[in-house]
């Protein structure tokens, strides 16, 4: 018997049309829970991929919300497929911190649909590397596990410097602190296409700092794609 990964509820394995004509309907996720995986679906802001209908009409102006507009880097955007809820981050505790990490294969055939849409399809994934501590800890990088189910062509050109963990600190130090990221090699990122992959873009300094990092390297493009834009 197949169950639900979120709920544990037996899947229902009653003929449907779906399951005909959109194999990714073979998610191991029941109906009832992936109604309440809110998918960014109304126009997005072209720097974050949030969406503007969540806004108030002073914190956008045309397609770019506040917070890009002071990021001033037209070049980077970020996309994600849904967006922060108190169940997404239910989900989310359950995969980074309690080691569930067969969890995301509930969301496999979703998120490779938005990646397939939304992405340049050249461009090697980079999932945003955890310090060698947070993986010792963790056990897993779950970023890496995010981009596994989208692709195999994948490369690590990152290194995450130790420092204090991003949750802990305040948005103003976040986005003004050195950078937190190494290139190991220049050579594999010169003139490259990248995509970063990463669980949750907030502010967006993790992601905005690689690709900082990666562009002065040499990168020929870097944008990102997060399973949640909180
Ligand atoms: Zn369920
Ligand atoms: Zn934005």
């Amino acid at each position: 018997m197949t169950i639900c990964f979120i709920c544990f509820e037996p899947l229902v394995s009653t003929f449907d049309w779906r399951s005909l004509l959109n194999p990714s309907s073979t998610d191991r996720v029941c109906s009832a829970c992936l109604q309440k995986c809110p998918i960014i679906s109304s126009d997005i802001c072209r720097g974050c991929g949030r969406s503007l209908a969540d806004l108030a009409s002073s914190h956008y102006e045309l397609d770019t919300c506040m917070d890009c507009q002071k990021w001033n880097d037209a070049s980077f955007f970020n996309r994600s497929l849904y967006t922060y809820s108190n169940f997404m981050q239910s989900i989310i505790e359950r995969f980074k911190f309690q080691g569930d990490y067969e969890i995301i294969q509930a969301f496999k055939g979703q998120w490779y649909k938005f990646y397939k849409k939304e992405c340049n399809p050249k461009a090697i994934l980079v999932p945003i590397p955890l310090t060698e501590e947070r993986l010792y800890e963790r056990g897993f990088n779950q970023s890496l596990a995010l981009a596994e189910l989208l692709s195999d062509n994948i490369e690590m050109p990152l290194i995450r410097c130790s420092g204090t963990k991003q949750s802990k600190k305040d948005r103003q130090s976040r986005l003004t602190e050195r950078l937190e990221f190494k290139v190991i090699d220049s050579s594999m990122v010169t003139n490259q296409e990248f995509l970063l992959v990463d669980d949750i873009y907030t502010t967006g300094a993790t992601v905005r700092q690689a690709a900082k990092c990666l562009k002065e390297a040499g990168a020929r493009s870097v944008h990102s794609l997060t399973f949640i834009r909180a």
